[in-house]
């Protein structure tokens, strides 16, 4: 079989991307490039028109959301980002907007939250269960996310955290100093 892979494009904020199902392969006609291609974008993507088929060239450039004016992350749900317009950033703007413009989404339960770190958005790593916290609970920050930073009840984390589950759990790693983050989502 024809490995294509090395010819993909690759993300920063979601380096794991293909192996995490957030493409599929489909034979189709990208509908931002109008070229032929055998890979689509399987995840979210908010935009007025409903868009059936992107390529990963076209969620990589940008081209997909200049296209349809869209966004694959909700950019409020990027850590860092006020909810109030007046108030300053504390992300990386810049690359606030590389993660809602030129970065596959995740799926989630509910909307989409990234956890951002050293001011700037996190890298999604993928899914992580109760099993998976304590490889991460010596770095102060991650253990703030477990032990009640979040909202969450610390114990239901350790017991209840399941990859894809009710209680969903998902990884981040901070492309700066290597810290990771967790989002919890129930369904
Ligand atoms: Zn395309
Ligand atoms: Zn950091």
């Amino acid at each position: 079989m024809h490995n294509a892979s090395t010819d993909l494009p690759e993300f920063r904020f979601s380096p794991n991307a293909y192996a995490l199902g957030l493409f599929e392969s489909a034979e189709g006609l990208c509908q931002a490039c109008n070229t032929p291609r055998t890979m689509r974008y399987t995840s979210s993507f908010y935009s007025r028109e409903e868009v059936e088929y992107i390529c990963p060239w076209c969620v990589a450039d940008g081209t997909a959301a200049r296209v349809f004016d869209g966004e694959f992350s909700d950019y409020a749900g990027i850590d860092g980002v006020p909810h109030d317009s007046r108030q300053p950033l504390t992300v990386d703007e810049a690359e606030a907007r590389e993660v809602t413009t030129r970065t596959p989404s995740y799926p989630s339960w509910q909307q989409e939250e990234w956890r951002s770190h050293c001011g700037r958005p996190c890298a999604f790593l993928g899914d992580i269960g109760s099993s998976d916290l304590e490889k991460f609970l010596h770095e102060p920050d991650f253990r703030a996310d477990v032990e009640g930073g979040l909202g969450w009840d610390p114990e239901l984390l350790r017991t209840e955290l399941s990859e894809g589950g009710d209680l969903a759990g998902y990884l981040f790693r901070c492309l700066s100093c290597g810290a990771h983050r967790l989002h919890v989502d129930a369904g």
